[in-house]
């Protein structure tokens, strides 16, 4: 599988988990065919502020080409809709900031401490996508995207774990998957001993079962990230490879419904991909389609990440767009190529000369990656 599709199946995985949650949030439990039936009786499977601040942070990683805390609290201000729900906190900060409140002042005071929800690790999976060949650079991230408005250690250190879920989904191949092997790798770089303690129990749970009241009680429901970051991966691994059962089990545990199951459907849809989230779900999805677009844009920009900023002709660092010269190729990294605007367009003069012979371009662009490297 591609990683675009690993970054559409994400972003995509993320809104239908939320979407699924949202008529439930707060609720005490639900029953799986009270789920299935309001997803069937519905004609828009509508979005809240967990989509909408995902959105913006991927908005602002394309423009940026980094996690700015500036440009990010800037854009939740501006797509700020009071009607989706938002947290207490996020309010708070949110409506501070537009009345001319420094978020640096804010989110310190929001709470004791800082505010310790969820509101920072449920929209940090373009993070997650963006960063996920580099564990140091995520959790650097991962902390930069949390602070414009969750300050408090906890809130910071949930983000962290959701986003290193989603690049460990991202560069897993899934006929390697391994539910034992991930969580493993989860708890590697974990600084807080609260969140070991609740990875161990996923641990326990995974290998014995677990009742929805022992998830409940144990692992939580709640809107603290403590209460329900490792919830919403435990939902991911009990299901992994089945990205409807991830999100009915996630949703039937009620509590805050619509971050949990967007949490663990970013990560099951990255580990899937889109073409295996339920198509009867997706074409009801609120937003499919500018999701769809901020997906694919996050991926040209991770691409422009990993083979650098310059044209790999020329070395230029002028105009350089991400390129795939062979449309039939897959859509894995290795198929794209960085140029600028006048290689693009000797380029696209040769095209048809380059396909005929399809070895000089591997030998080019062999030999024009190895000059990169070496400036
Ligand atoms: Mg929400
Ligand atoms: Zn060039």
């Amino acid at each position: 599988m591609t990683r675009l599709e690993k970054f559409v199946g994400g972003m995509i995985g993320a809104a239908v988990g939320d979407a699924t949650g949202r008529p439930f949030e707060g609720s005490a439990s639900v029953t799986k065919e009270e789920i299935e039936k309001m997803i069937s009786s519905s004609s828009v499977l509508t979005v809240t502020d967990d989509t909408l601040m995902s959105l913006d942070v991927a908005r602002s990683i394309v423009e940026k080409g980094k996690v700015d805390p500036d440009d990010l609290i800037e854009k939740f201000v501006l797509s700020y809709d009071p009607a989706r729900g938002y947290g207490i906190t996020t309010t708070l900060v949110l409506e501070k900031v537009k009345n001319g409140a420094d978020w640096r002042e804010v989110t310190r005071k929001v709470a004791e401490g800082g505010s310790w929800g969820n509101g920072a690790a449920m929209r940090v999976l373009p993070v997650g996508l963006f960063f996920c060949d580099d564990m140091t650079a995520l959790f650097e991230a991962a902390e930069q995207s949390s602070i414009v408005t969750h300050f408090h250690p906890l809130a910071v250190e949930g983000a962290k774990l959701q986003a290193k879920a989603v690049a460990l989904a991202a560069i897993t191949d899934f006929s390697e998957f391994d539910r034992f092997d991930f969580l493993n790798s989860l708890v590697e770089g974990l600084n807080s001993e609260a969140y070991v303690e609740k990875l161990k129990k996923i641990e326990e749970f995974l290998k014995h079962g677990a009742s929805k009241k022992e998830v409940v009680s144990q692992l939580g429901n709640g809107g603290e990230a403590l209460n329900s970051v490792p919830t919403a991966i435990y939902t991911f691994l009990a299901n992994a490879g089945d990205f409807r059962a991830t999100i009915l089990q996630a949703v039937s545990l009620g509590g805050d419904a619509d971050t949990i199951a967007s949490m663990s459907g970013g990560i099951a849809g990255t580990l899937l991909g889109i073409h295996k989230i339920p198509e009867e779900w997706t074409k009801k999805l609120e937003m499919r389609e500018e999701i769809e677009k901020v997906a694919k844009d996050l991926f040209f920009s991770h691409v422009r990440k990993v083979l650098g900023e310059r044209c790999e002709i020329c070395l230029s660092e002028e105009a350089v767009e991400v390129c795939k010269l062979d449309e039939e190729a897959g859509n894995e990294v290795s198929n794209f190529i960085l140029l600028c605007r006048t290689c693009r367009r000797e380029m696209e003069r040769e095209k048809e000369e380059f396909f005929a012979k399809p070895r000089k371009y591997g030998k080019y662009r062999a030999i024009y990656r190895k000059a990169h490297k070496r400036k």
